[in-house]
């Protein structure tokens, strides 16, 4: 009897059908676990390593749709993949809308998350308006055409850190309607709520509109 190896391994979604594989280009494992977390049901989510991409995305954009388009633009133009990307800064009210399209590297270039939360922390203090926000902008290049998805969470910055799960600037970041911050919440209570939860189930239902 034949088997047929191909078949038995390629990975089905919830209706039986092939998923359909899908490249995030990131570099970053924190958006991969959530993003997978989301888009594992019904598609097979690839990253840049398996596509052999061990480039740095090109991230020069001073606005994250701009930062969004330019990572995918980059994956689509160099390995021609369908592929979507995505970028996330936090934009907080009192200090102009800061650190926003420069939040990964608020606090300097080699800083992390820690440094860039302290600098935060130290620009608010004293500070009575902790009005902030999580925007996300995912850009998808399908075909060669380009669709922009936009995510967005509300909430207040905290005076202190607190909570261990999560990433980045999560442990300074309450959103609105709960009393912890989003390092208190599980991954799926904080997809459920966060702007790249939001922008993330755009895009299914803009995948899943094409009929597969
Ligand atoms: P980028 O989108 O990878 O450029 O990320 C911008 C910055 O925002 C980085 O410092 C990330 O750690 C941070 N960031 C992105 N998404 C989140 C999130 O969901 N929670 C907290 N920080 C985040």
């Amino acid at each position: 009897m034949m088997v047929n190896h191909d078949t038995r391994s390629t990975p089905t979604n919830h209706r039986g059908n092939p998923k359909l594989p899908i490249v995030f280009a990131t570099g970053n494992p924190n958006k991969i676990r959530e993003v997978n977390d989301l888009l594992a049901g019904q598609f097979e989510v690839q990253g840049l390593a398996d596509i052999g991409c061990q480039l740095d995305l090109p991230e020069t954009s001073p606005t994250i749709p701009g930062n969004a388009l330019q990572k995918a633009r980059f994956v689509y133009e160099n390995f021609g993949v369908d592929c979507f990307s995505e970028d996330t800064g936090l934009e907080i009210e009192a200090l102009g809308g800061e650190p926003g399209v420069l939040s990964a590297r608020y606090a300097g270039e080699g800083k992390n998350s820690e440094d860039n939360m302290n600098l935060v922390l130290r620009n608010m203090a004293g500070e009575a308006n902790r009005k902030a926000r999580f925007y996300t902008v995912i850009a998808l290049i399908l075909d060669g055409e380009e669709h922009l998805f936009e995510g967005i969470a509300e909430g207040t910055i905290r005076n202190e850190k607190s909570g261990t799960d999560g990433f980045g600037y999560d442990p300074i970041f309450q959103p609105d309607g709960f009393g912890v911050t989003f390092a208190e919440l599980s991954k799926a209570e904080k997809n459920a709520i966060s702007h790249r939860g939001k922008a993330v189930r755009k895009l299914i239902d803009y995948l899943a509109s094409l009929n597969h």
